[in-house]
């Protein structure tokens, strides 16, 4: 797609600091860490985000950030494997990416958990409500 940082990256137009490239996708260091060793996993064709790749590629894209998060984990305490999709959600790059993050216990970041919590019988609604519209 003309344009996407990621698909300039692909293509070679941008440097990447690449650690990983198989035939449907690519890994590399993001720009702007959370912690060093901050990895980026995309498929190499473009899609927006998690709702427009198909199984397939996303299956392909996770198994090669399984890969990375083995080898991360053994210089790190913990890592976080997380997708933005949508600006509300964090997502500046509309290349689906999947982030593979190492934590330290010390690096102070805490849990984004536990913000809103459910009223009384809340909880079993929502469930209902969303497991009723999935396909
Ligand atoms: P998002 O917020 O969309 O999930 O994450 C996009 C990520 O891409 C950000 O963490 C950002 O630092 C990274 N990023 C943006 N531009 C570039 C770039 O040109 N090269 C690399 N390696 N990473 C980038
Ligand atoms: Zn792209």
């Amino acid at each position: 797609m003309q344009d996407c940082i990621f698909c300039k990256i692909v293509k070679g137009e941008i440097p990447s600091a690449k650690i990983y490239e198989d035939e449907k996708t690519l890994a590399f260091l993001d720009i702007a860490p959370v912690n060093i060793g901050h990895t980026l996993v995309i498929p190499k064709e473009h899609f927006r985000s998690i709702y427009e790749i198909p199984e397939n590629l996303l299956a392909e894209t996770m198994k090669t950030a399984k890969k990375i998060s083995g080898v991360i984990k053994n210089t790190s305490d913990g890592v976080n494997v997380t997708i933005n999709n949508g600006g509300a959600a964090g997502q500046i790059i509309f290349h689906f990416h999947v982030h593979v993050i190492p934590r330290l216990a010390s690096d102070g970041f805490g849990p984004w958990h536990g913000r809103r919590p459910y009223k009384e019988g809340e909880m079993q609604e929502v469930a209902q409500k969303i497991s009723s519209q999935i396909l």
